[in-house]
């Protein structure tokens, strides 16, 4: 049993690039179109793999041409793909555009993960309900990632639980988090509306904590270029700052560090140290451009 599994989504990124957002009726040119290998649940198992971690992904795609490049891109990183599931249809699909400022806006269209259901999660049960680390975000039905995360801490697994886009998660599956991972629009949207100050560290450590008391054991608000804070039960909360890079494309930057964050803590690092190495990794990751193309080997990252 691989000691890392995720369970999510896998997306066919088609990238553009643009002078500037088109705004209501307006029309504008872009750049041709790039495709690659996204999706948030499938950059976490690239990102873990690509370090060496022993990972599986639990997922669906459709037997469309993207398929094939999806499954292909998490097995040439080391992800075994036995439970990555082809169904007929489209395969998840994000449009995603760049302007030249570095931010991106991006549309997702879920099909084949749509098909992550929890009677799909049940035929595989054993590919992860015993693993050491399960890792769950949410681009899949929730109904799928209230059943992992519940189910997998029962078994003891640590989850860690990636609350991204932000929506809304019944008590439980908070609870079951270990560690829950958001960034700040996230964070506020859990805290329902609180800004998260990020600009004053003390109020982003104090967002942290009070994300603690919605259940999770432990908590990582991601600051963009200012780093992380983590926060956990009895400990005091602390700050890891961000490595200074020329931010050239931001794509994906949360799922390289979630995917650096489950190698380190399935390896028996401590949350602090784990964090440290997923800034690292995010920082490489945010100097290139891709999601998945950017995640950096073990040796590249400091
Ligand atoms: P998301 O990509 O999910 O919105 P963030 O923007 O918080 O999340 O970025 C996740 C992590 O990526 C940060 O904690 C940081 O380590 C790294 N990162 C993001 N942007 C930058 C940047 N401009 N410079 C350095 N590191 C960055």
């Amino acid at each position: 049993m691989p000691r890392i599994v995720v369970i999510g989504s896998a997306n066919a990124d088609l990238v553009l690039d643009i002078d500037h957002r088109p705004g209501a009726g307006e029309t504008v040119l872009g750049s041709d179109v790039v495709v690659t290998a996204g999706g948030k649940g499938a950059n976490q198992a690239v990102a873990a793999g690509r370090l060496g971690g022993d990972v599986a992904f639990v997922g669906c795609v459709g037997d469309d041409g993207y398929g094939e490049l999806l499954r292909r891109s998490l097995a040439d990183a080391g992800v075994d793909v036995t439970h990555l599931r082809t169904v007929p249809g489209a395969s998840g699909n994000a449009i995603i555009l760049l302007t030249p400022d570095g931010e991106n806006s991006i549309i997702v269209s879920p099909s084949a993960n749509r098909r992550v259901t929890v009677e799909l999660l049940e035929e595989s049960r054993a590919a992860w309900a015993g693993a050491a680390v399960v890792v769950l975000q949410l681009e899949i039905p929730l109904a799928t990632v209230a059943h992992a995360a519940t189910t997998a801490h029962a078994a003891g697994a640590r989850v860690i639980l990636n609350a991204a886009p932000a929506a809304a998660l019944p008590p439980e599956v908070l609870a079951a988090a270990d560690a829950l991972v958001v960034n700040e629009s996230e964070a506020a949207f859990l805290l329902g509306g609180v800004p998260a100050q990020a600009a004053e560290p003390g109020g982003a450590a104090a967002t942290a904590v009070a994300l603690l008391d919605l259940g999770p054991r432990s908590v990582v608000l991601t600051l963009g270029a200012d780093g992380a804070v983590l926060a956990a039960r009895g400990a005091e909360p602390g700050h890891v700052p961000a490595r200074k890079v020329t931010a050239v494309d931001t794509t994906g930057a949360g799922d390289a560090f979630v995917g650096a964050l489950a190698v380190e803590l399935a390896d028996g690092r401590d949350l602090r140290a784990a964090v440290e190495l997923a800034t690292d990794v995010a920082g490489v990751a945010v100097g290139r451009r891709g999601a998945q193309a950017a995640y950096p080997a073990r040796e590249e990252v400091r």
